[in-house]
């Protein structure tokens, strides 16, 4: 067992000899990778996840700020930006990925997401698949995500074919007075779609350390506990982890990848198999095909990396006059700026509430201020994150430096409507009892949204892979996680991650009960 209670199938591998071959080998054992592994448990296929990370351990310092502020989960990495500074990035290299320090917010794209949309900065394209498509393998996600929510308070949110599997989560008391107050100017406030277990029985005990922290009593619902866990106990899915994929083999032709070369405990090797597929988030899947051969390996067009996208994203700390302190506040959000405002025809962007800030964790981030005054700012506050749209520009791209480092080159596009969806929300805010409101906004850094890096088209001059994934310029060779997204949209991406996953896995590999399967008494997406 880990120290998380959970069967340690990885490190079982790791004292052993883990597989080196498969008839399906996914790189990166995250949203996407992971998704597909559950989808492909019962295929009648070998599959064999390979990650980089192990177990994400269960200790004291998950829900600690200070431990997990001064980046006790992330890697020991820094990444460049286009004047060469050095950064780390907000990756998490664990079974789960990063999911298992997310918010768990698990949100559709809008129906227009998937259409040409004109923005300030732009237009944002359409997608090869379109909404009416993906919808029936968004419902099964938010199956295996188990997801909390509620259908027709939106009027942003798309058509559901079935209900949300669990009533939406409670408001605490100062959210449920604020949502009244934002009825009143007329606004629509809705009950956040949240992946957290507050079933009844359920595991969760409604903390202040979710968004941003592991959960140390497995709660969330994140990759590893709703599908790669369930997808190990298939028996057709093992896990090879702290095994680094180094670079893609490819064949005599060049039309096949042949092996995966690794990097496990020092020790180099190759992993073989029919298919592969890379989710290793956007831009470690481009670094792996990067190296792969000279030009890159699914480059034919020179569009690998390129078109890099990660959300304008801002939090908003928003304070009343009076304590009304939270613990739980990510109940609830606003989409009536998503696609324009009254006085602004250009969408704007998403708003919900977000882990909520402490006195301990402002902290982290404001030394020189008074821990009192911080604590104070805590107790009266209540704390919003909004998403604008990044748009794609092909010049905005992930390559690798000199030394193999990851480099990103991201000039700011579409920012005006961001500016002002801070402005629209602060004013919303102020009318609803919170007069004072600070935001802060974050850079390249907090590189948790990124995406659009190996995007998905019809066209080969334009895009990476096809419509399901796979690579137009290989023939076994498919990509699974967010950097297929050809557009950012402004809402949290992980759920439409999911539900790719489930359709590559649906529609490309052949499990054609997939659909059936998860929404099944039996199913462990159903459990
Ligand atoms: C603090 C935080 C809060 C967030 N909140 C939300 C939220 O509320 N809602 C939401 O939808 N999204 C949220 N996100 C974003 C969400 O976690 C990501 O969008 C999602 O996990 C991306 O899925 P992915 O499959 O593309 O990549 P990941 O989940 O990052 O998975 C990639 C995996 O590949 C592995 N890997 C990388 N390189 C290699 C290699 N060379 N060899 C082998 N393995 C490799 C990594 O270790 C990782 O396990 C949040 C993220 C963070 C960090
Ligand atoms: S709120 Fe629930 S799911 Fe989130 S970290 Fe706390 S216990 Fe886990």
């Amino acid at each position: 067992m880990t120290s998380n209670g959970l069967p340690d199938h990885g490190t079982a591998s790791r004292g052993g000899s883990p597989p080196r071959e498969a008839d399906i080998i996914v790189i990166g054992a995250g949203m996407g990778g992971g998704t597909l592994a559950y989808a492909l448990r019962d295929a009648g296929a070998k599959v064999l996840l390979v990650e980089r990370g192990g177990y994400l351990p269960a200790e004291r310092q998950n829900w600690e700020p200070k431990a997990v502020f001064s980046g006790r989960y992330k890697p020991a990495e820094s990444w460049v930006d286009s004047a060469g500074r050095a950064y780390t990035p907000g990756m998490h290299y664990f079974v789960g990925g990063n999911t298992k320090m997310y918010g768990a917010a698990l949100t559709r794209f809008r129906e227009e997401d998937f259409g040409e949309l004109t923005h300030h900065g732009g237009e944002s394209p359409a997608w090869p698949v379109g909404y009416r498509e993906l919808e029936p393998y968004y419902t099964a996600a938010e199956s295996l995500y188990r997801v909390h929510g509620e259908v027709g308070q939106d009027p942003t949110e798309p058509r559901h074919s079935r209900d949300f599997p669990y009533p939406p989560l409670p408001h605490e008391a100062a959210v449920a007075r604020l949502g009244d107050r934002l009825r009143a100017q007329g606004l629509h406030p809705f009950h956040l779609p949240m992946g957290i277990d507050y079933r009844p029985g359920g595991k969760c005990v409604w903390c202040a350390t979710c968004d941003g922290f592991p959960c140390l009593v497995q709660a969330k619902s994140d990759a590893e506990v709703c599908a790669i866990r369930p997808a190990l106990e298939s028996g057709n899915v093992e896990i090879s982890t702290h095994t680094k994929v180094l670079r893609l083999k490819t064949g005599p032709d060049g039309k096949r990848v042949v092996a995966a070369e690794v990097e496990r405990d020092g020790e180099r090797f190759e992993l073989r198999a029919d298919t592969f597929v890379v989710a290793a988030g956007a831009a470690n899947t481009t670094a792996i095909l990067l190296r792969s051969g000279e030009n890159g390996l699914a480059n034919g067009s020179d569009q690998l990396g390129r078109n890099y996208m990660q959300h304008h994203m801002s939090a908003v700390m928003a304070v009343a006059a009076r304590p009304g302190q939270t613990v739980f506040q990510k109940t609830i959000g606003v989409n009536d700026f998503y696609l324009g405002g009254a006085h602004w025809q250009y969408p704007m962007g998403s708003a919900a509430t977000f882990g909520k800030l402490t006195g301990e964790i402002l902290h982290q981030a404001r030394r020189a201020v008074p821990a009192a005054v911080l604590d104070q700012l805590g107790r009266r506050s209540v704390d919003w994150w909004l998403m604008t749209e990044d748009l794609p520009d092909p010049e905005n791209r992930v390559t690798l430096d000199a030394s193999g480092r990851i480099a990103v080159r991201r000039t700011l596009n579409n920012h005006e409507p961001h500016t002002r969806l801070i402005r629209a929300v602060k004013k919303m805010l102020a009318k609803a009892g919170y007069p004072v409101a600070f935001h802060q906004e974050f850079g390249l850094e907090t590189n948790s949204h990124h995406c659009g890096t190996a995007r998905m088209g019809t066209d080969p001059a334009v895009s990476v892979v096809d419509a399901h994934g796979k690579a137009h310029d290989l023939e076994n060779l498919y990509v699974a996680d967010s950097s297929v997204f050809p557009a950012s949209g402004a809402n949290n991406p992980s759920l439409t991650i999911a539900a790719l996953a489930l359709r590559m896995a649906h529609q490309r590999f052949g499990v054609t009960d997939l659909l059936d399967r998860m929404h099944s008494p039996l199913s462990p997406a159903t459990r």
